[in-house]
């Protein structure tokens, strides 16, 4: 399906506005395959980024649990989905947004840095999440300089050092292994007996020698010497025992935080922020289409992420098809089919 909406280039308010029939927002592993598959179905469509294109996976060094891809880096991965979306004509436009807004025709205006403006009828949002602070003393301070969010990034910097891990899901344990490469130690804290990540990762962390895991506990201050971190202030929760840990690296992974701040309109969303869709990736909104880590599920995984993108620009092309034809209203995702998954 090939519209008639090329970037036209307008300029209102002294702002450049360039039409598309379709705005992705995001280039992740849900982005990116929004693109290939909005590319498939000739839409016009425009992804927009603000780094490089691969989302969380260029933070991840090695994926294991991609069907058919035992062993694919992160990065490679990345590539490998932006080269083949640009096989069919989308690639990632650089910009960073700065506000997701609907217009009263129902039309959205994204609008980056720098003035550039885009306008679809459609938008299929991909924004993912940032890393989520532990929001205690010293972490701020010493971030940087110590505390990282991003083992790929800065593993490297604690080679033959004590590295403290936080956080008990898929992230801490699954990067914790990783940092088992660099640190003579990697000590997980957690504030429950029980870990969230999968078995599988579990199992890989909890058999290297190199491992070790607080349970109970939680972190009361991050601790140094005014230049770099030095340790940990803790708490054990059941018996309100109070230690300090000594450690020089200290990587956080206690969630993340749905990256909806710019969406300047109101969505339905999670009590974490999540926006709700129903299964064909509707929001509340006509024509706002959710995917990947931004949404409300279960599980965040580059498999649900491309799974949600491949459903969300089909919805997308339908609501198109059906606004051509006259019947806009449709689209709205009926009450009751929406699946609310509070996470
Ligand atoms: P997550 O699943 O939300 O886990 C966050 C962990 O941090 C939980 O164990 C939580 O403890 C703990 N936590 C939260 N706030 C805390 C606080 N203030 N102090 C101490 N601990 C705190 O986040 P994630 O591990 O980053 O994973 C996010 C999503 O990505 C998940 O859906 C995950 O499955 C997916 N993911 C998948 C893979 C993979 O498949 N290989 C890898 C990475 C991430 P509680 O358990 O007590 O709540």
């Amino acid at each position: 399906m090939k519209r008639e909406h090329e970037a036209v280039g307008e300029t209102v308010e002294e702002k450049t506005i360039h039409d598309h029939e379709l705005i992705i927002v995001g280039a992740g592993p849900a982005g990116l395959c929004a693109a290939l598959y909005a590319g498939r179905s000739e839409m016009d469509a425009v992804m927009i980024e603000a780094g490089f294109p691969g989302g969380q996976l260029l933070l991840t060094e090695l994926v294991d649990d991609y069907p058919g891809l035992e062993n694919v880096g992160g990065m490679e991965l990345a590539q490998k989905m932006a080269d083949h979306a640009k096989k069919f004509g989308v690639e990632p436009t650089r910009g960073h947004v700065q506000k997701v807004r609907r217009e009263e025709d129902g039309h959205f205006l994204v609008e980056v840095e720098g003035g550039t403006v885009y306008r679809a009828p459609a938008v299929v949002y991909t924004a993912g999440g940032t890393p989520r602070p532990l929001d205690v003393p010293g972490e701020k301070e010493y971030m940087g300089r110590g505390v990282s969010y991003c083992a790929i990034c800065d593993g490297a910097f604690f080679k033959g050092e004590d590295i403290t891990v936080i956080g008990g899901g898929d992230s801490a344990v699954e990067e914790g292994e990783f940092l088992t490469r660099y640190g003579s130690s990697v000590t997980l804290i957690h504030r429950r007996d029980e870990l969230r990540a999968q078995a599988v990762l579990q199992h890989r962390f909890l058999k290297n020698e190199k491992t070790e895991v607080v349970w109970d506990t939680v972190v009361e201050e991050i601790l140094g010497d005014g230049e770099n971190v030095t340790g940990l202030a803790l708490r054990n929760v059941k018996t309100d025992e109070r230690s300090e840990l000594s450690t020089t690296g200290v990587f956080i992974f206690v969630g993340f935080t749905p990256n909806v701040a710019v969406v300047d309109f109101h969505v339905e969303h999670d009590s974490a922020g999540y926006i709700v869709t129903d299964r064909d990736m509707r929001t509340d909104v006509p024509g706002f289409f959710v995917a990947g880590d931004v949404r409300s599920q279960l599980i965040r995984q580059i498999t649900t992420a491309v799974g949600d993108a491949t459903t969300a620009v089909f919805a997308a092309e339908k609501y198109l098809q059906d606004l051509e034809e006259g019947h806009g209203a449709g689209a709205e995702a009926p009450a009751e089919a929406r699946e609310t998954q509070a996470v």
